[in-house]
């Protein structure tokens, strides 16, 4: 049964948020253990107080630049992000351009299929993953399954609610790997080329933002702006940030 949530509660973009979540996976996108990895993401964006911070905005931005200079970029969606921000993928998808590819932690060949096709509805094309055909290395079955024209060969991989054995895969394997992740003390975000503490929600349209404002830029900019990115100190930041608003001075 769907709930409708009064818009007067107090909580409203929170359950707005948890009721697609659920739909999700009602509709057979989310996994079950994709429900409580997203309680522990709503507790990190509970601490950062539900906002894009100025340290994220700035993540956010560079990570525009990369996807803008990248030759092979690749959008990697799962069943979280399909249901929460899958719309907005297909938007930055066609923005920068990039590929996307479904690439499942709990691979089943049903879900691929729901998630391209919840993708498909908001006109996704070409959309890879249902046909694997290469092994991100040092990642046993079926985790490691992906594309060869997709993120096997992608120079810059943007991965929201990414897990951290893989994010490393992807960074041993040379790319450039963007995270979305709201807990700044995952593996994955400290794996990361550059990480995003900010609700893949926020970040996905953000990002997108971002690569109208800069497509125009030159390339030596945009490269400039990359090779300045400091990924642990941005992290260093972001945890400043949480304990002061915990512990205020
Ligand atoms: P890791 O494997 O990186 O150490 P983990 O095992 O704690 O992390 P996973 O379950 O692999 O976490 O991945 C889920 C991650 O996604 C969590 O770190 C969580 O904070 C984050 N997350 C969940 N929901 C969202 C969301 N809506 N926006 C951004 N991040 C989210
Ligand atoms: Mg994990």
């Amino acid at each position: 049964m769907k709930m409708k949530i009064p818009k007067s509660h107090p909580r409203y973009h929170s359950l707005v948020i948890r009721e697609k979540l659920a739909e999700g996976f009602r509709k057979g996108l989310v996994h079950e253990t994709g429900l409580i990895a997203h309680g522990r993401g709503e507790a990190f964006d509970y601490l950062i107080g539900e906002r894009t911070t100025e340290i994220a905005e700035l993540a956010e931005k560079t990570a525009a630049a990369l996807l803008l200079i990248a030759k092979h970029p690749v959008i990697s969606v799962n069943g979280n992000t399909a249901s929460l921000a899958g719309r907005e993928c297909v938007e930055l998808a066609e923005r920068i351009p990039a590929k996307i590819e479904v690439n499942l932690f709990h691979r089943t060949e049903e879900r691929v299929r729901r998630i391209i096709e919840e993708l498909e509805s908001f006109g996704a094309q070409d959309v890879l993953g249902d046909r694997p055909d290469a092994r991100i290395e040092g990642l046993d079955h079926p985790r490691g399954l992906c594309c060869k024209e997709g993120i096997y060969s992608a120079d810059v991989v943007l991965v929201p609610l990414e897990d951290g054995d893989r994010c490393e895969a992807l960074v041993k394997m040379g790319k450039r790997v963007i995270a979305i992740d709201l807990n700044p003390l995952s593996r994955t975000s400290q794996r990361a080329s550059i990480t995003i503490v900010d609700n893949v929600v926020r970040a996905i349209p953000n990002i997108s933002k971002w690569v109208d404002e800069l497509r125009d830029k030159d390339m030596e900019e945009l490269r400039d702006m990359v090779d300045s990115w400091d990924n642990k100190k941005s992290l260093q930041k972001i945890l400043e940030y949480i304990s002061k608003r915990i512990n205020p001075p």
